[in-house]
């Protein structure tokens, strides 16, 4: 307990042991506790609440004044701490850290403790467009590493600064400070003004994740387009890949590109992927009802196949809407085979068991080994548009793409090329023996009734 708050309790006994009312027990106790509040217990600085109350005040002081936000490690750092040394050391680094920055500061500097690893104070400056002379001694002195109990622990400090203006508001600029702290991270120096571009842009993203339980609870707003996948030596469409298109009611169009890579860092990519699913093979009955013949593609995410039971979850939507197995192509990417990887090829294994074809996206945009070629658990291998769309007349470099088709189909792989652009791109793929391929050249992505009158133009197999 601090002394602070031992002079307190001390103070609420003896003035109790005088009036022994519970109306003033209860009184002092609301207002120890709420000072209480107002510290942070491991290092007994002022807190973000005080930051806020005396925002006010350091946004009044004469002169410019830069506001400075440190953190001292970032959270997966602080959390390997924590693992291998455990809470009370990750509390004795966090003070040490605070020592460590309070020695670098001017001696009147108010340093407020905002949350578990950060540190804001402000500082008079010149010229609030360069970094002040302090943010580069701090950085400076945690270049090394923090000695706590006497073992050295190598330091990451971020450092963001912001110059500070009261019309922003307490609560906004520790936000900004902070982003501008996180940033820092990215720059060589590991100091960083806060950005309103890169702000902006992580707002957007929190917007999108915001929004997107709307989305997928409005009966308008989530579409899947049909891009058709060709047979190249036949001529024929024996399937579709169904693409996901968002339209914001304030934003417009969302390109798939930009929000699944933030929906995947969240718990929204299983409900995401399953309201994909169900509609694919909703869709499919229909084309199948309308007399085409279709397996229709569906993009799987690699947290989706890392979780247990998605496989049962796919099979069961695949029953309800009277679909067979064969109606159902899952894809995956390489990214998949890295993250939970045991149950991710034991899910593949079963969807293929049970009929459904599997096929690895992307093919050649990761790190892919050649020996770990051979164990893809895969029906399909996409060739990533990256190998196609160079191909766009003759004589174009074919080298890799060649080969690449050769050695997949030499272990037992159908190929599909995207990004097929021109029609000598088809051609030469043709002429390479790949199996299939899908591209702006045969067909765009496409809503399910304009899909259906293409296959309707087509002449019938
Ligand atoms: P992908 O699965 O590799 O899909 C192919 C992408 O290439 C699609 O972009 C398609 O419109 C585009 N494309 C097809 N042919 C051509 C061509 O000839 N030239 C060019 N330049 N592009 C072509 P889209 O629809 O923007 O989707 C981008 C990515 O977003 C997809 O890449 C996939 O990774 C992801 N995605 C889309 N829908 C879903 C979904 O339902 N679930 C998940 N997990 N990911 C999805
Ligand atoms: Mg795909
Ligand atoms: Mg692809």
């Amino acid at each position: 307990m601090s002394q602070q708050a031992r002079r307190k309790t001390n103070m609420a006994d003896e003035t109790l042991a005088g009036s022994g009312t519970a109306a003033v027990q209860d009184r002092l106790d609301a207002r120890f506790l709420a000072e209480l509040g107002r510290y942070d217990h491991v290092t007994r600085l002022p807190n973000r609440l005080q930051f806020i109350d005396q925002f006010t005040d350091l946004a009044a002081s004469e002169g410019d004044t830069m506001l400075i936000l440190v953190t001292l490690a970032d959270a997966k750092h602080y959390n390997e701490i924590l693992r291998a040394l455990g809470m009370a050391f990750a509390e004795d680094f966090v003070r040490a850290g605070v020592r460590q920055l309070a020695d670098l500061l001017p001696p009147q500097t108010t340093v407020y403790h905002v949350s578990v690893l950060s540190f804001i104070f402000a500082v008079p400056v010149e010229d609030q467009t360069r970094y002040p002379f302090v943010a580069s001694a701090i950085a400076a002195a945690f270049s090394g590493s923090i000695s706590v109990n006497a073992i050295p622990i190598k330091s990451q400090v971020g450092i963001g600064l912001l110059p500070l203006d009261a019309q922003r508001g307490a609560a906004e600029s520790l936000r900004a400070a902070l982003v501008a702290a996180q940033d820092s991270r990215r720059a060589d120096n590991g100091i960083a003004f806060y950005n309103h571009q890169s702000d902006a842009a992580n707002l957007r993203a929190f917007r999108l994740l915001a929004d997107l339980p709307a989305a997928l609870a409005s009966p308008d707003q989530l579409r899947l387009h049909y891009q058709p996948r060709i047979d190249l030596q036949t001529g024929r469409c024996h399937g579709a890949e169904a693409l996901l298109r968002w339209t914001h009611p304030d934003l417009g169009s969302i390109s798939p590109a930009e929000f699944i890579p933030l929906v995947e860092q969240t718990a929204l990519i299983g409900p995401l992927t399953d309201w994909v699913m169900s509609s694919a093979m909703t869709q499919n009955r229909k084309f199948l009802d309308a007399g085409h013949t279709m397996r229709v593609s569906i993009n799987a995410s690699p947290v989706n196949l890392s979780e247990a039971g998605f496989d049962d979850v796919l099979l069961h939507r695949c029953d309800t809407a009277g679909l067979e197995p064969r109606h159902i192509e899952l894809e995956f990417t390489e990214g998949t085979l890295a993250t939970n990887s045991a149950r991710a090829v034991q899910q593949l294994g079963r969807l293929r068991e049970a009929g459904i074809d599997v096929a690895l996206d992307d093919f050649g945009s990761g790190y892919s080994n050649l020996s770990y070629l051979a164990r893809i658990p895969a029906d399909v291998l996409k060739i990533d548009q990256s190998f196609v769309r160079p191909l766009k007349e003759p004589g174009d470099d074919d080298f890799l793409l060649r080969h690449v088709i050769s050695i997949a189909q030499g272990l037992g792989f159908r190929v599909c090329a995207e990004g097929i652009e021109t029609a000598h791109a088809y051609a030469h793929l043709r002429e390479l023996g790949c199996d299939e391929g899908q591209g702006y050249f045969m067909a765009r992505p496409m809503p399910s009734d304009l899909l259906l009158q293409w296959l309707d133009a087509r002449p019938k197999p």
